[in-house]
C-alpha cells in the first residue's frame, strides 16, 4: 500500500537478477559490492559472490536461488536470484513476488539464451519494471545494438506491455567495472549502473503502521536454527521475539512466538530488531511454517490466500545400493544415510515429495519432471551417497473419467542444417510443433507440445542428432489426454555373467551383440547391464573372458584390438534407457546399469512369476 502515491521506502530496492550462465552475473554482482562497499578496507571481497556450483554450470541453469544486498546512496539494493531453469512448482513466481524489478543481464556477443525465456516471461506477466543490461562490452566481438534488437524481439515475443518496451539499456564490463549509458562510450565506474536501478526500479510499497502481513515465499534450512521461513513483508513490521499469528489458507493455525529476525546483508544474513514493510526477510522460530503461509498481526489479522505449490509430475524409487561394488566410490551408503539426505531435503524442496514403501530400503520420490529428480540425485551423489534409481514414471491423473498425463513446452534452437532430424525425432515421440522461427545467431527456433513421457531421456538424442548444434528447454505445461502407450525399447539389454574387469579380448568377440556402455578394463559383475542388444530380448555374456595363453606372444596383446568407443552413460541417458526391471546405479564416480535381480536364477523366477 503507498500513501498518496508516495512509496514509504525510498531506502530500498528489491530487484530479481536473470541471467543466462557464463553471461557474468557473479562478475557484476562482485563488482557492484566493490563499489557499494560491502567489505571494509581490511576485508577482503570473497572472490565469487553468487557463484554457480559446478552441476549448475553444466547444466547452464542456476539451481539454487540467492540473495544479496548492496547500499548505495543511502539505498538498500536486495539483488534475488532467480533459478533461471524450468519451473520446479511455482518457484519463480513466488520469487518474484518479492521485488518490483528484473535486472535482465546479457552477454553482448552472444545475445539472450533459451535458458532465460521462461523467467523473463513471469516477470514481464508479473508487471515488473525490466532493466536491460549488456554485459562483457570489452569483448573484441561484441556486437550491442544487434543484442538489444533481440532483446526487444524476446519482449515482444513474450508479451510485455508498453511501458517494459521501452526499458532502459545499461552497457557494462563487470570484469574492468564500469557501467556506461551509450553503446561507444567506456564508463568509468558502476555509477551509471547504480543510478539506473535508483531511478527505473520502483521501491516497494506497504504501509509500516499497518498490521503485520507477510507471506512466506521461500524456504531455508539450517541446523542450528531450524526451518527458515523467507518473504517479503507486505505491510507493518516485525520484531525478534514477538508473538505473531500463523495463517494457512485464510484462518489462524497457530499463534507462535518469533526467534530471529534477518535481514540479507552482503552475501550473508544480519539479525536485526525488526523489519519494516517492503524488507525481504528471514524467519527462525516458526517450525511448522509453510510456502503461502502468512505471518500476520495476532490481534489484527490480514491473511492472504494460500499460495499452491504444484503437484509432483513424474516418480522414480530411490532405493539403497546393493550392488557388489557398494561402498567403494561413495561415503554414504546404508538406508538411515539415505533417508536422512531425502527428508532433510524437503526441509526446502517445496515441490518434492518422499514416501516410505514397504521396504525400509527403497523409497518413492516424487518431483516436478526429469530435470528436477536428476537435479536432486546429481546434488547427493556430489555429496558422496551411493544409490540404485528406477525407471521414472510420469505421474497420471483421472479426471472426469478420463485419464491425463503431463505435457511440457520444448523450444528448440538448431542450425537450419539439422532441422529436419530435430523435427524427426521429437515427431517420433509425438512432440507437436506448434511454431517455427528465427533463433539466435542464424539458428531456427521450434516449438512443440510433447508429452513428459515423450521427453523422458529426449536430451541424449537430441544432442547426438544435432551433433551438438542445439539447445533444448522446456518447461511443465499442465496435464493433457493420455495419448496411450508409447513404443517402449524395441531393444534389449546385454547382461554380464561374471564379475572382474572386462577385457578387449571379450568385447571385439561380442561386437556384434549391440552398443557397450563399457571399455576394457572397466569393472563388471554379474548382472551389470553393460551394454544394448540388437534384438528384443537380453543376453548375457561373459565379457571377462582372456584369450588363452598359449604363448607368450598373445598375452600381451590385449590392447591391440580396434573397439567402437563405448557409449558413456549419463544419468538421464540411463534413467531413459533402463528397463523395468533394471537399476540406475548411481556412485560419486559412476553410473551403472544393472538387473534389479542380479542373479540369473532370481531373474528367471521372476519371469516366470
Ligand atoms: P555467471 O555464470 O553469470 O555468474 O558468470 P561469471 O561472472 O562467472 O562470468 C563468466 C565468465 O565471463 C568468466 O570467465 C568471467 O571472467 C567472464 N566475464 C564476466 N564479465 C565479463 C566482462 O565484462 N567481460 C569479459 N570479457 N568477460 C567477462
Amino acid at each position: 500500500m503507498e500513501v498518496e502515491g508516495i512509496s514509504l521506502r525510498q531506502d530500498l530496492r528489491n530487484i530479481a537478477i536473470i541471467a543466462h550462465v557464463d553471461h557474468g552475473k557473479t562478475t557484476l554482482v562482485d563488482a557492484l559490492f566493490r563499489e557499494g562497499g560491502v567489505f571494509r578496507e581490511n576485508q577482503r571481497a570473497p572472490e565469487r559472490l553468487m557463484d554457480s556450483g559446478e552441476l549448475e554450470r553444466e547444466r547452464g541453469i542456476t539451481i539454487l536461488a540467492k540473495n544479496a544486498a548492496v547500499q548505495y546512496d543511502g539505498v538498500k539494493i536486495n539483488l534475488i536470484d532467480t533459478p533461471g531453469h524450468a519451473d520446479f512448482g511455482g518457484e519463480v513466481e513466488r520469487i518474484l513476488t518479492m521485488v518490483e524489478g528484473a535486472l535482465l543481464l546479457v552477454d553482448s556477443a552472444e545475445g539472450p539464451m533459451p535458458q532465460t525465456r521462461y523467467v523473463l516471461r513471469k516477470a514481464l506477466e508479473a508487471g515488473l519494471s525490466p532493466l536491460v543490461v549488456i554485459n562483457k562490452m570489452d569483448r573484441p566481438d561484441a556486437r550491442p545494438a544487434a543484442v538489444v534488437d533481440q532483446v526487444l524481439e524476446l519482449f515482444m515475443d513474450l508479451g510485455a506491455q508498453e511501458e517494459q518496451l521501452d526499458f532502459p539499456v545499461i552497457y557494462t564490463s563487470a570484469r574492468e567495472g564500469w557501467a556506461s549509458r551509450e553503446q561507444g562510450i567506456r564508463g568509468s565506474d558502476l555509477d551509471p549502473l547504480f543510478q539506473a536501478i535508483l531511478r527505473h526500479i520502483p521501491s516497494p510499497g506497504g504501509d509500516p503502521a499497518a498490521p503485520l502481513q507477510l507471506q512466506v515465499t521461500t524456504l531455508d534450512y539450517d541446523d542450528y536454527q531450524g526451518r527458515i521461513a523467507i518473504g517479503r513483508i507486505a505491510q507493518g513490521k516485525i520484531r525478534a521475539g514477538e508473538t505473531v499469528a500463523l495463517a494457512r489458507d485464510g484462518e489462524v493455525v497457530e499463534r507462535p512466538r518469533v526467534a530471529r529476525v534477518f535481514l540479507a546483508k552482503g552475501v550473508g544474513r544480519e539479525a536485526v530488531e525488526e523489519a519494516l514493510a517492503g524488507d525481504v526477510v528471514a524467519v527462525t522460530g516458526l517450525a511448522g511454517i509453510n510456502i503461502g503461509d502468512t505471518i500476520t498481526s495476532p490481534d489484527d489479522p490480514v491473511p492472504l490466500p494460500g499460495i499452491r505449490v504444484d503437484e509432483p509430475t513424474l516418480v522414480m524409487t530411490f532405493r539403497t545400493n546393493d550392488s557388489p561394488l557398494v561402498g567403494q566410490e561413495g561415503k554414504y551408503v546404508t538406508s538411515r544415510h539415505l533417508r536422512e539426505r531425502l527428508f532433510r531435503e524437503l526441509e526446502r524442496n517445496v515441490a518434492l515429495r518422499v514416501e516410505e514403501t514397504d521396504s525400509p530400503d527403497a523409497f518413492r520420490v516424487a518431483g516436478r519432471g526429469e530435470l528436477h529428480l536428476s537435479i536432486l540425485i546429481e546434488t547427493i551423489r556430489r555429496e558422496g551417497y551411493e544409490l540404485g534409481i528406477s525407471k521414472p514414471e510420469v505421474i497420471l491423473r483421472e479426471e472426469g473419467g478420463t485419464r491425463l498425463e503431463p505435457y511440457e513446452e520444448l523450444l528448440v534452437e538448431v542450425l537450419p542444417d539439422y532441422v529436419g532430424s530435430a523435427m524427426e525425432l521429437i515427431g517420433g515421440r509425438r512432440g507437436e510443433l506448434q511454431s517455427m522461427g528465427e533463433g539466435s545467431a542464424g539458428s531456427s527456433r521450434l516449438e512443440f507440445r510433447i508429452t513428459s513421457r515423450g521427453l523422458l531421456g529426449l536430451r541424449a538424442d537430441f544432442m547426438a542428432a544435432t551433433r551438438g548444434y542445439g539447445t533444448m528447454h522446456h518447461v511443465y505445461a499442465g496435464y493433457g489426454p493420455w495419448q496411450g502407450e508409447m513404443g517402449s525399447r524395441t531393444r534389449g539389454s546385454i547382461v554380464a555373467t561374471e564379475a572382474g574387469e572386462a577385457t578387449g579380448y571379450a568385447l571385439h568377440n561380442l561386437e556384434d551383440r549391440g552398443v557397450f556402455f563399457v571399455a576394457p578394463g572397466t569393472r563388471v559383475y554379474p548382472g551389470m547391464v553393460i551394454g544394448e542388444y540388437t534384438r528384443e530380448s537380453d543376453i548375457e555374456v561373459n565379457v571377462c573372458k582372456k584369450k588363452h595363453a598359449t604363448n607368450v606372444r598373445s598375452a600381451t596383446a590385449e590392447e591391440t584390438f580396434k573397439l567402437a568407443s563405448p557409449r558413456l552413460l549419463t544419468l538421464e541417458g540411463a534413467l531413459e534407457f533402463i528397463a523395468a526391471d533394471e537399476l540406475v546405479e548411481v556412485t560419486p564416480a559412476n553410473i551403472r546399469v544393472r538387473k534389479l535381480y542380479l542373479d540369473q536364477q532370481d531373474r528367471r523366477a521372476k519371469r516366470r512369476g
